[in-house]
C-alpha cells in the first residue's frame, strides 16, 4: 500500500541531499559527544533512506548502512516525538525476539529522532552499548539537545543548498537576460548593442590593434520592393536566409551582426582587404543561390584596418562607401575600399 506519509518523510529527507555523502566533522563531533556523554561504546546519527538505514556519522559500528526493518533506528521513528530507551533488548517483548533472529549485538538502546521543521522524522541520533544500561535524565536531556543540534546542521545544510539554487537561478535569469539584449530576435544574430557590448571588450580592442582586420557591410537589394510585393513576414523569411548565408561563409571567429533593417555588420580578424573581398564574393553567392521563391541579392561593401587612421568607425565610414558604389555600379556585388594609403 502507498503510504503518503512515508512519502513526504522520504521526499523531505532528498530535500537535505545528504545521504551518501562523505564524512563531515560537525556530525562525527557531535556523535563522540554523544558517546561520551552516555558513557557509552556506540552512537550514531542515522538517517533513514526508503528501506536502508545509512549512517551520517558513527562510531563503535562496523556497517556503513543496515537494513530499515533490522534496525532499532528504524523503529523510533514510529513515535517522532518519543526518545526510545530500551534498557535490556533481551528483555524487550518485540526487540528480544527480533534480536535473537537477527543476532544483533546491542542490548541497551537509546534514540531520538531528528525532525524536520515540518515533523518529519529524516533519522535518529542513537547510544547503545552491549551490556545491559541505564540512563540518567541529564544524560537523556544531553541527547536530545545533540539532537537538536544535529537538526540546526541538517537545516544550514539545507538553506545553503537552496540559496545556491537560488544564485544559480538568477544567474541563468540574468544570462537570458543578457542575450536577449544583445542578440536580434529575428535572425539570432547579435545585434548593434551585442556589438557594442563587443567592442568594448578589452581583449577584443587589443585584438584589433594588433591585427588587420576586415569589415564588411552588406545590405539587401531593392528590399523594400520584396517588402511591398510579398508582404513583410515573406520580407522576415528573407532577412533569416541571408543572416543563414552569411553565417554559413564566415569562421567560427569571425563576427556577424544584424545591424540595421535590413543591413549586416561582419568583422574578419586577422584578415587583409583581398582575403576580405573573397569572402565577401562567397557571401554574395550564397545568397544569390538561396532557394526562395524571389531572387534575393545583396550588396557588399569592404574594407580593411591597414591604414587605421580613426579606428573602426573610419573603418566602417569606409565600408559604407564602398557599399554605396556597390549600389551605384548595379547592386548584387562586392566592393572594395580604394582609397590611397
Ligand atoms: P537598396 O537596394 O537601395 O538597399 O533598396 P532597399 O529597398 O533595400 O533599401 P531601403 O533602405 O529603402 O529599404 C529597406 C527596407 O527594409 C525598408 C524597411 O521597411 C525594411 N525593413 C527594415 N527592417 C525590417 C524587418 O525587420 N523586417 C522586414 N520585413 N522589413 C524590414
Ligand atoms: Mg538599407
Ligand atoms: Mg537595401
Amino acid at each position: 500500500m502507498f503510504d503518503v506519509r512515508e512519502a513526504e518523510r522520504q521526499a523531505a529527507l532528498d530535500g537535505y541531499a545528504i545521504v551518501d555523502t562523505a564524512p563531515e566533522e560537525a556530525f562525527d563531533d557531535i556523535v563522540r559527544l554523544a558517546a561520551t556523554l552516555c558513557d557509552m561504546p556506540a552512537a550514531a546519527i542515522s538517517l533513514i533512506d526508503r528501506d536502508r538505514l545509512w549512517f551520517k556519522a558513527r562510531i563503535g559500528i562496523d556497517q556503513p548502512q543496515l537494513d530499515r526493518a533490522r534496525s532499532l533506528c528504524g523503529h523510533a521513528i514510529d513515535a517522532p516525538h518519543d526518545t526510545l530507551v530500551v534498557q535490556d533488548l533481551e528483555e524487550h517483548p518485540v526487540y528480544a525476539q527480533r534480536r535473537r533472529v537477527l543476532g544483533l549485538r546491542p542490548r541497551f538502546y537509546a534514540g531520538v529522532p531528528l525532525l524536520s521543521p515540518e515533523g518529519h522524522a529524516l533519522g535518529v541520533l542513537s547510544v547503545a552499548d552491549v551490556v545491559p544500561r541505564m540512563l540518567g535524565n541529564p544524560q537523556l536531556e544531553g541527547l536530545r539537545l545533540l539532537a537538536r543540534q544535529v537538526q540546526h546542521l541538517l537545516e544550514l545544510r539545507r538553506l545553503m543548498l537552496e540559496q545556491g539554487h537560488a544564485r544559480a537561478d538568477l544567474q541563468r535569469r540574468h544570462d537570458d537576460l543578457q542575450y536577449t539584449a544583445h542578440h536580434d530576435q529575428l535572425t539570432g544574430l547579435l545585434n548593434r548593442a551585442g556589438l557594442e557590448r563587443l567592442r568594448a571588450r578589452s581583449d577584443v580592442q587589443r585584438e584589433l590593434d594588433a591585427q588587420p582586420y576586415v569589415l564588411l557591410v552588406l545590405d539587401i537589394d531593392h528590399f523594400k520592393r520584396i517588402n511591398d510585393r510579398h508582404g513583410h513576414l515573406f520580407g522576415d523569411r528573407v532577412l533569416c536566409a541571408v543572416a543563414d548565408a552569411v553565417s554559413r561563409s564566415v569562421r567560427a571567429s569571425d563576427v556577424a551582426a544584424r545591424f540595421g533593417g535590413e543591413e549586416f555588420l561582419v568583422v574578419l580578424p586577422d584578415t587583409r582587404l583581398d582575403g576580405g573581398a573573397e569572402i565577401g564574393e562567397r557571401i554574395r553567392r550564397e545568397v544569390e543561390r538561396l532557394a526562395l521563391p524571389v531572387p534575393v541579392t545583396v550588396s557588399v561593401g569592404i574594407a580593411d584596418s591597414a591604414s587605421n587612421q580613426g579606428g573602426p568607425e573610419h573603418v566602417f565610414e569606409r565600408a559604407d562607401q564602398a557599399l554605396y558604389r556597390a549600389k551605384k555600379a548595379g547592386r548584387n556585388r562586392v566592393v572594395a575600399d580604394d582609397t590611397p594609403r
